[in-house]
């Protein structure tokens, strides 16, 4: 089977280097909130290019807390986009937040900011632009448009590590990144992980409280806060991983490359092209078609793992159902959900692997 992830696959050097980082956790005795994570945090913080970094529980805590230390709850509006994986929605509506949802771009599928312009009204305090599959979000648009409405930029930053655009890093536009490092993200960890990257001293401070029940000092609670701490078992692993990252986004470059001087079908269409090599890192390769069904049904016979991301779009899920939406409706999101489809696209798949993938898509005829 051709699959999505092999985490199985990968080197043994890189094993070994985290079994020792989890030897030497287990050692030191400190296990929450110690050197480990200071650490992660600076490096990652350099990563990025970001003056402060506070590594929490998840992404999705990552987005909440960030929004919290914001001041932004109960009464208050954020647009963000349908098309995105649930939990940049649910963090928004954690916080005590209203989600108001857009539509995106069909070539790439990421928010449209004519679309954002449309769902801006009084109670809007923020817009949480997702850089989908790896794609960086145009942030200088985002940057102005959000300054002369005097609303925040916010980036959900889980599918984007090392992704630019025009000399802007992902996680550096906004008021603060939200970083994910589920497993399957481009850096990821053995579990649970999330950051929050920002240039704003007060807010970087508030969500180190955040993440510990809203503690300032030890006992002194001054804000209601969470208990989402990045734990130093992870941390080490991240530092580990974090020396692979380059090599990784590199290799799932030549992949997508593959992918889109490979790929010639007339049922199959790739979404757009970049306009510049780094403002894409191949978290997820994507491709639309109006006979997806089909085509996911036909890779898998042939031993080929594909998925949908995503299937449903926000404001069809149960929950946001009533949520307000682009007036204009969500024709782009809803049309995207029914057609994509992801192909493998992970740095341990071989050549050979995904000379296949091209030739069975290529195949593929109804
Ligand atoms: C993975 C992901 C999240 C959530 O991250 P977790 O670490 O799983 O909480 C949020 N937004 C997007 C776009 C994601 O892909």
């Amino acid at each position: 089977m051709i699959q999505m992830n092999v985490f199985t696959r990968e080197p043994e050097c890189l094993i070994e280097k985290q079994i020792e980082a989890i030897n030497r956790v287990i050692r030191s005795g400190s296990w929450i909130l110690g050197k480990e994570v200071q650490e992660f945090e600076v490096e990652w913080a350099s990563w990025c290019d970001s003056p402060y970094v506070v590594g929490v529980g998840n992404g999705m805590d990552a987005l909440e807390i960030g929004l919290r230390a914001l001041g932004i709850g109960d009464g208050d509006e954020v647009i963000t986009t349908s098309m995105t994986a649930f939990a940049t929605v649910l963090a928004i509506i954690r916080a005590g937040a209203t989600p108001v949802l857009a539509d995106i771009d069909s070539e790439t599928a990421i928010l449209a900011i004519e679309s954002v312009a449309r769902c801006v009204g009084p109670k809007t305090k923020a817009v949480i632009v997702v850089h989908l599959y790896g794609q960086a979000a145009p942030l200088k648009e985002y940057k102005e448009f959000c300054h002369s409405k005097g609303l925040f930029l916010i980036e959900d930053c889980a599918q984007a590590h090392g992704t630019s655009i025009n000399g802007i890093k992902a996680g550096t536009a906004g008021i603060f990144g939200a970083w994910s490092f589920y497993p399957t993200k481009n850096l990821g960890t053995i579990g649970d992980a999330g950051a929050i990257s920002t240039s704003d001293k007060d807010l970087a401070k508030k969500a180190g409280q955040l993440r510990n029940y809203g503690q300032s000092e030890r006992f002194h609670h001054p804000q209601i806060g969470l208990n989402s701490r990045l734990d130093e078992i992870h941390a080490a692993i991240l530092k580990v991983r974090l020396t692979f990252l380059k090599i990784w986004i590199v290799r799932r470059r030549e992949i997508a490359q593959r992918y889109y001087t490979g790929i010639l079908n007339p049922l199959v269409k790739l979404l757009k092209f970049p306009a510049a090599p780094n403002n894409h890192v191949y978290h997820l390769f994507v491709i639309t078609s109006a006979m997806r069904e089909q085509l996911s049904e036909y890779l898998k016979e042939k031993g080929i793992e594909t998925l949908y991301h995503y299937p449903v779009p926000i404001h069809n899920q149960n929950p946001c159902k009533n949520l307000k939406t682009d007036p204009h409706g969500l024709l782009s999101a809803e049309k995207h959900a029914s057609e994509c489809l992801s192909l493998p696209c992970n740095p341990f798949l071989t050549n050979k692997e995904i000379d296949f993938v091209i030739y069975s898509v290529n195949k593929f005829n109804s």
